[in-house]
C-alpha cells in the first residue's frame, strides 16, 4: 500500500516493464528532480522531498547516502525503506522517507522536455543572469519575495532553508513585496542566492559519505546558517533575537535589524 502511494504517479505496471530490467544510462539533477536516464527510453524521476534519502550498498557493504538522513537510524534496510532496487553489480540501492512525501514517477524521454520546461533557471548555471532573474521576477511583483523565491518557475531548486539565509545575506526582510524592492536589493539577492548555494553545496558535500557517522548526519551547512532554525537566539551579525513568523505557509526566520 504505502509502495504504491510512493509509485503512484505511474502505474506500477510501467515500473515492471520498464524499470525492472533496465540499465541506468545516467543519472542528473534538474531542480530539486532527480533523473535516471533509462535504457528502456524511459527517465526515473525521483522527488526526496523534505525527508526521502536514498542509500547505496554495494556487494561488500560499503555504502553511500544522499538525501535527508534519518535521525538514530544507519542500516538499510529499515521501518522507512519502501523501495529497494538490486543492481546487476551485486547491489542495492534503497529509498526512504520518514513521513512519506518523497515520490517515484516513470516517463517516456521524449516527454522529459515538456515536464520540465516550467522550472526555472538553474542558479548555479550561466543563463541565471540579473536580467533574467529580474524578469522573471517580475511576473510575481505584487507576492511577497520569500513566496517568489520558493517558486520553482522563479529559480529553480531553491527551497525553504536557503530563501531564509539568502534573504538574509541580501538583508531584505521576507515579507517585503516584490514591487518594493529597489534595483540593488534585487542584485544583492541574486548574488546572495549564488553564494549560498555554493556555500551549501560545498558543506553538504563534505558529509556526503558520512552515513555512518553520527556527526556528519546533518550536513555541515547546518552549522554556517544564520537565521533558518534559530528564532529566539542572537543575529550573529548584531546581536538582536532571530525572529519567526509564516509567509507562504512556511516557516520564515529573519533579523528585523540586519534585514530591511
Ligand atoms: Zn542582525
Amino acid at each position: 500500500m504505502l509502495l504504491y502511494w510512493v509509485c503512484q504517479r505511474s502505474p506500477l505496471k510501467l515500473y515492471k516493464t520498464k524499470l525492472v530490467g533496465a540499465t541506468i544510462l545516467s543519472v542528473k539533477r534538474r531542480a530539486k528532480l532527480l533523473l535516471f536516464e533509462l535504457s528502456s527510453d524511459y527517465v526515473l524521476i525521483i522527488h526526496l522531498k523534505m525527508t526521502g534519502q536514498l542509500v547505496w550498498r554495494s556487494q561488500v557493504g560499503k555504502v553511500r547516502s544522499g538525501g535527508h538522513p534519518i535521525q538514530g537510524v544507519d542500516q538499510v534496510p529499515n521501518k522507512f525503506t519502501y523501495i529497494t532496487l538490486k543492481l546487476s553489480s551485486g547491489g542495492k540501492l534503497f529509498f526512504n522517507d520518514v513521513r512519506q512525501f518523497g515520490y517515484w514517477q516513470l516517463i517516456p524521454k521524449r516527454d522529459l522536455l515538456r515536464q520540465l520546461q516550467h522550472y526555472g533557471p538553474e542558479p548555479l548555471a550561466r543563463n541565471f543572469s540579473l536580467n533574467e532573474f529580474s524578469r522573471l521576477l517580475g511576473r510575481h511583483a505584487n507576492t511577497t519575495i520569500k513566496s517568489a523565491l520558493l517558486n520553482q518557475t522563479v529559480v529553480a531548486g531553491l527551497g525553504n532553508i536557503y530563501v531564509d539565509e539568502t534573504l538574509f545575506a541580501a538583508r531584505v526582510r521576507p515579507i517585503r513585496k516584490v514591487s518594493s524592492l529597489k534595483n540593488k536589493e534585487t542584485m544583492a539577492i541574486h548574488q546572495a542566492i549564488i553564494k549560498i548555494l555554493k556555500k551549501a553545496v560545498a558543506a553538504r558535500g563534505t558529509s556526503f559519505n558520512t552515513y555512518v557517522d553520527a556527526k556528519g548526519r546533518s550536513g555541515s551547512y547546518w552549522r554556517v546558517r544564520y537565521v533558518y532554525g534559530r528564532p529566539g537566539q542572537k543575529c550573529l551579525k548584531c546581536g538582536q533575537v532571530i525572529k519567526r513568523t509564516i509567509i507562504a505557509g512556511r516557516g520564515t526566520h529573519y533579523c528585523a535589524s540586519c534585514q530591511k
